[in-house]
């Protein structure tokens, strides 16, 4: 596969993505006001509403009404997003990610120094 193609195919979107949403998840504030919480909530469902893969779209509006966003801290945001990744994962045939690593895949960095290059 071509690391970086033009135009952007549906695997860079969703890598590129992913980027975000892991990385939005992780640093989310551990004591979110009431605004954190709606713009986290409301950035889902818009992303649901636009994101320019129609059946990823489709089924990422019927993962949020199954099981909607938990915002209420970092640790659940993020967890939350790790699932919703899982989801997906599942749904095309990837390994599961184990969620217990979220924090250091996305926000710390492996412990044995595997991302300082
Ligand atoms: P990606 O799945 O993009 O993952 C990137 C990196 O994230 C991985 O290398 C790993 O280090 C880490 N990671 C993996 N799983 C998790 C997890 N659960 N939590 C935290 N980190 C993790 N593709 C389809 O074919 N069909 C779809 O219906 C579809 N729906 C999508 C819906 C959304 C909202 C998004 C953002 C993407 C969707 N995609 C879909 C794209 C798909 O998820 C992948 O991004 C794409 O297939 C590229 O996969 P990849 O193997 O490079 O790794």
């Amino acid at each position: 596969a071509k690391l970086h193609g033009c135009p952007v195919d549906k695997d860079e979107l969703g890598r590129s993505t992913w980027n975000l949403l892991h990385t939005m998840s992780v640093y989310y504030p551990e004591k979110p006001t009431e605004d954190d919480k709606s713009r986290a909530k409301s950035f889902m469902t818009i992303l649901g509403q636009t994101y320019p893969c129609d059946f990823c779209a489709k089924d990422l509006r019927k993962d949020l009404k199954s099981d909607p966003p938990k915002v209420e801290n970092r640790q659940e945001f993020a967890l939350w997003m790790c699932q919703l990744h899982n989801k997906v994962n599942e749904k095309t045939g990837k390994p599961a990610f184990d969620c217990k690593n979220v924090m250091e895949r996305w926000r710390d960095g492996w412990k044995d120094g595997s991302c300082d290059y």
